[in-house]
């Protein structure tokens, strides 16, 4: 079995909110290793497609800037994915 977080082809909308890092703004989440997304709950965490900083979610309509301890080897392999994508499209 694969470490490589494989990404659902669903997503949800979600009110409009920007990333605490570097204020890109989005509306719509999708998760790693799932075949549905699910709505975000407080406490998930989320990469920024823009900057691949860690975020976690206070509610389903704020985030907040993710520290070390809180960014697990899931969301690394995110960051690492959105890096690599970044590279090839520049
Ligand atoms: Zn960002």
């Amino acid at each position: 079995m694969s470490d490589v977080p494989r990404y659902s082809p669903d997503f949800q909308w979600t009110p409009l909110m920007a990333c605490p890092w570097c204020g890109y703004e989005f509306d719509a989440v999708s998760q790693a290793n799932a075949e549905v997304c699910a709505w975000p709950e407080p406490g998930d965490m989320t990469v920024c497609i823009a900057c691949a900083h860690c975020c976690v979610f206070v509610t389903p309509a704020t985030v907040r800037r993710a520290v070390p301890d809180e960014i697990d080897e899931e969301a690394r392999q995110v960051q690492q994915d959105i890096r690599r994508m970044h590279a090839r499209l520049s």
